[in-house]
């Protein structure tokens, strides 16, 4: 934390809400603050994807749908903007023809970011990115749990022969040693498979599986027991892809499942993390295209408030 009281966003009562600059939730970029301690960076990058193509444009839509974002969260009783300096670190920018080059600039501007402690939200892009992500962050925290929100499980083998995609990067994190086996998990899971052996291999690759049937069968405050006993004192990584949502609350989306999570489920899920060791996190496949009134882009919005609001209280 600095000594320098943090800047946080544009006044409202001053600036218009759709005026401003295109920050996340209006607030400084990094390049105008001394120091960081969380910064909101984009990967516009989805050329990971297996199916409705468009999260390159996520990050800007994000950004966008934040602007209505307040200042203090009333259940947290938090102002996470107050208590750490919060900013804006713009756009990773990486290759769209080269997804091995990309991966290498991603992992590469990650370890700058992070220079000197900053934790990073990211907004994807596609869920490849965790990948270059987990690299960076293993150096430092060794062996990460990572809490994944997803319809899928992301971690299949190869598509087309191509072993980084956006639905193999947990696998390829498991096999090079960046996650904790023993405190992987799962959250949101649905929809069909191609075959059993999906959940044995997920299981062997070290994740558990909360799917949605557990939220309607066991309720939300079992899920969180669950979750948080999962996690344990592990450094945590969040990895959202807002495809957890059912579509009805984030139709814009790459590859959309029926039956999934509300947006209230999710947002409780992620503010009983305060007190988990969280040493960063994504917002992934966010395709604006398919989105319809910012439902998707507002959902993902929130949920870096929730992530960010979580940081401050820990
Ligand atoms: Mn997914
Ligand atoms: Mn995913």
């Amino acid at each position: 934390m600095t000594s320098v009281p943090p800047i946080g966003p544009v006044d409202a009562t001053r600036v218009p809400r759709f005026a401003g600059p295109a920050t996340f939730a209006r607030l400084p970029r990094t390049d105008e603050v001394t120091h960081t301690d969380v910064a909101v960076v984009g990967v516009p990058f989805d050329s990971g994807v297996s199916y409705r193509p468009g999260a390159r444009f996520g990050p800007a839509h994000i950004r966008a749908a934040s602007k209505l974002l307040r200042s203090y969260h009333p259940r947290l009783d938090v102002e996470p903007f107050a208590v750490q300096q919060v900013a804006d670190a713009g756009d990773i920018a990486v290759n769209p023809f080269d997804i091995a080059e990309a991966i290498t600039t991603i992992e590469r501007a990650s370890d700058e970011l992070r220079d000197g402690g900053t934790k990073l939200i990211t907004l994807g892009g596609d869920h490849t990115i965790a990948l270059p992500l987990l690299r960076s962050l293993h150096r430092d925290h060794g062996p990460i749990a990572v809490l994944h929100f997803d319809a899928h499980l992301d971690t299949w083998d190869t598509y087309f022969g191509a072993p980084f995609t956006h639905g193999t990067p947990f696998r390829r994190a498991s096999e090079e040693g960046l996650i904790d086996q023993e405190h992987c998990l799962h959250v949101g899971i649905r929809g069909p498979l191609y075959a059993p052996t999906d959940l044995t291999d997920d299981r062997v690759l070290g994740f558990q599986v909360i799917g949605t049937d557990d939220f309607q069968l066991d309720g939300l405050a079992a899920v969180i027991e669950r979750m948080r006993a999962r996690l344990g004192d592990a450094p945590v990584y969040v990895s959202v892809d807002i495809d957890v949502l059912d579509p009805a609350h984030a139709p814009g989306t790459g590859t959309p499942e029926a039956g999934g999570m509300t947006s209230r489920e999710l947002l409780h899920c992620l503010r009983n993390l305060v007190g988990v060791n969280l040493v960063g996190a994504d917002i992934v496949e966010v395709a604006p295209a398919y989105d319809h009134a910012e439902i998707t882009g507002i959902a993902a919005a929130h949920v870096a408030f929730e992530l960010i609001s979580v940081l401050a209280k820990s």
